[in-house]
C-alpha cells in the first residue's frame, strides 16, 4: 500500500485534466489487483470475462468492465466487501457501516468503511471546507432524519465537521419509538438550533424548508445560522430560493445555500461553488466518474446526457468499480467560470431514472414536473402520482396531483393545471390534502415527490 502522500494529488482542484488522469491511471491498476484477489464480486466477473487484473491498467481499459447496477450490489451486499488480510490495520478494520436503501424493497444494505476510508473523509472534508462552509469554530446543526438503520447523512456530516474544527448537534429528528423515546420532535428540533446559535443547518431540503416555516409560526430566533446545506434529496433552484428567502427574512446575514449530490455507496459527495455551476469533483484522486450510454454501458463524450457512474480508486471497505448510481447527466473539464477549479462538474441537475416514466406511451421527465411545482406560489406540499382510473384498472394512465395550500383552493388548481400542461402535456386530476398527509417529516425521511402506483406488469 502506497502511503497517502502518494495517494492524494496535492492542489488537485486546479491541476489540468490529463494530470488528473495519469494520477487516476496510477491508483486504478492496485485497486484492480487488489480486487481481483479480495473482492467477490469483481474476482469472479474479471474471471468470468477472461480479463487478466493487468489487463484494466487505465481508466479508458475501465470500458472492458460491464456496468455494475444497483440491483447487483443489493442480491449480495457482502460481495463488494474487499477481505484483504494482508492489508495493514487501518486498511482492514471496519470503522462505520452505513446503509443505504434498496430500489424496490427498501431493504437497507449496508456499505462498509474501513478507517482509512473514514480517515479519507476527514482529509476530504479539510479539502473542500470552504465549499461546504464549514469554519472553525461553527456549530453544526445535523437535522436528518433518526432512522431504523445508521444513514451516510448522519455519520458524514459530523465527520465532516470534526475535520473542520466545527461542533455538532445531532439532533435526530423523528417520530418516537414505541419503546426508547429519544426522537425530538420539529419544535424540539427548532429549539436546540436556537438555543445553540448554531451557525450550519445541514438536512433534507424539504425538511429545512419546513423547519423555517414552522420556526416563523413560532416566533423563534434562527438569525445566527448563515447557511444550510442540503443533500440526500433532489431539489429544485426555486426550493432552494424559498429556503434563502425564509432564513434572510429571519435575520441571517447571507441565507447561504450549499447544495450537495452524492451515493453512500460512492461514500465522497460533490458539491457546487455558486447556484448553478455544476457539482464540482472534489475527490477526483479517490474516485473516477464517467456518464455512460445507458444501453451499452460505452462512455460518452463530454456534455453528453447518460448514466453518471463511479469507480473507487483507493477504497477499501465497500468497493465499486463502474458503478451506476441512477441517475441521468452530463460531465464537463471546462475549468469553472466561477471559481477556477478544473476538476470534472457534472452539469444540471441529475434525473433520477425511475423519475422518468412512460405514461399514456409518452416519456415524461417527472423530475422536470416537480422543478415546475415547486415554483407555484402558495404550494405548500405535492405529491405526484401515476395511476390507472380508480374506476377502470385496466383503462388509461392518469396523472393525479395531490396538493396542499392554505390559500385560494382555485388559484393553486388553475396554477397546477398550467405548469401540467406544460411540462407534462396531460390535464392532471387534483386532490387536496393536509402538508402532514403529503409529507409527514418526522415518520417519512425524505419527501415522497413521485409515486407510480399502477399494478406492476
Ligand atoms: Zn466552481
Amino acid at each position: 500500500m502506497q502511503r497517502i502522500e502518494a495517494i492524494t494529488l496535492p492542489d488537485l482542484y486546479h491541476r489540468p485534466p490529463e494530470e488528473v488522469i495519469a494520477h487516476q491511471n496510477r491508483l486504478l491498476g492496485p485497486q484492480v489487483e487488489l480486487c481481483s484477489r479480495a473482492h467477490p464480486y469483481y474476482s469472479k466477473l474479471l474471471v468470468a470475462l477472461g480479463i487478466a487484473p493487468s489487463g484494466i491498467r487505465t481508466v479508458d481499459d475501465l470500458e472492458k468492465l460491464p456496468v455494475t447496477t444497483k440491483t447487483d450490489f443489493i442480491t449480495d451486499p457482502e460481495a463488494f466487501r474487499l477481505r484483504a488480510d494482508d492489508l495493514p490495520q487501518e486498511e482492514r478494520t471496519v470503522w462505520d457501516i452505513m446503509c443505504t436503501t434498496g430500489t424496490t424493497t427498501g431493504t437497507p444494505t449496508p456499505v462498509y468503511a474501513t478507517t482509512f476510508d473514514y480517515s479519507s473523509h476527514l482529509f476530504n472534508a479539510r479539502r473542500y471546507a470552504d465549499l461546504i462552509d464549514f469554519r472553525s469554530g461553527d456549530v453544526v446543526a445535523v437535522i436528518f432524519p433518526f432512522t431504523p438503520f445508521p444513514t451516510a447523512a448522519v455519520h458524514r456530516v459530523t465527520a465532516e465537521a470534526t475535520a473542520c474544527g466545527a461542533s455538532s448537534i445531532v439532533v435526530m429528528p423523528g417520530r418516537p419509538s414505541e419503546y426508547l423515546s429519544v426522537h425530538r420532535s420539529l419544535d424540539e428540533t427548532i429549539a436546540l438550533i436556537e438555543s445553540h446559535r448554531a451557525t450550519v443547518v445541514v438536512g433534507h431540503a424539504s425538511f429545512v424548508r419546513r423547519v423555517w416555516i414552522r420556526a416563523a409560526e413560532l416566533g423563534a430566533d434562527l438569525s445566527a445560522v448563515r447557511t444550510c446545506t442540503i443533500s440526500g434529496e433532489a431539489s429544485s433552484p426555486a426550493l432552494r430560493a424559498d429556503i434563502s428567502r425564509r432564513m434572510r427574512e429571519m435575520g441571517s446575514p447571507e441565507g447561504r445555500i450549499v447544495n450537495r449530490y452524492g451515493a453512500t455507496e460512492m461514500a465522497t459527495n460533490m458539491v457546487e461553488c455558486v447556484e448553478g455551476s455544476g457539482w464540482h469533483d472534489l475527490t477526483a484522486d479517490q474516485v473516477y466518474l464517467e456518464v455512460v450510454d445507458p444501453d451499452t454501458g460505452k462512455r460518452l463524450p463530454d456534455g453528453e446526457v447518460g448514466l453518471l457512474t463511479f469507480t473507487h480508486l483507493t477504497r477499501r471497505g465497500s468497493v465499486f468499480l463502474r458503478y451506476a448510481i441512477g441517475d441521468l447527466t452530463s460531465l464537463t473539464y471546462e475549468p469553472c467560470p466561477h471559481c477556477g477549479r478544473t476538476t470534472g462538474r457534472i452539469m444540471g441537475s441529475p434525473v433520477r431514472t425511475k423519475n422518468i416514466l412512460k405514461i399514456k406511451g409518452t416519456l415524461v421527465n417527472l423530475t422536470g414536473l416537480q422543478d415546475a411545482l415547486e415554483r407555484v406560489p402558495d404550494l405548500d406540499e405535492f405529491q405526484i402520482v401515476v395511476r390507472k382510473d380508480p374506476d377502470d384498472e385496466l383503462g388509461m394512465d392518469q396523472l393525479l396531483i395531490r396538493a396542499a395550500t392554505k390559500v385560494d383552493e382555485h388559484r393553486v388548481i388553475d396554477a397546477v393545471t398550467d405548469a401540467t400542461l406544460k411540462i407534462a402535456h396531460m390535464r392532471p386530476y387534483i386532490e387536496f390534502a393536509t402538508s402532514d398527509e403529503l409529507f409527514d417529516p418526522l415518520t417519512t425521511m425524505k419527501a415522497n415527490r413521485i409515486l407510480d402506483k399502477r399494478p406492476q406488469q
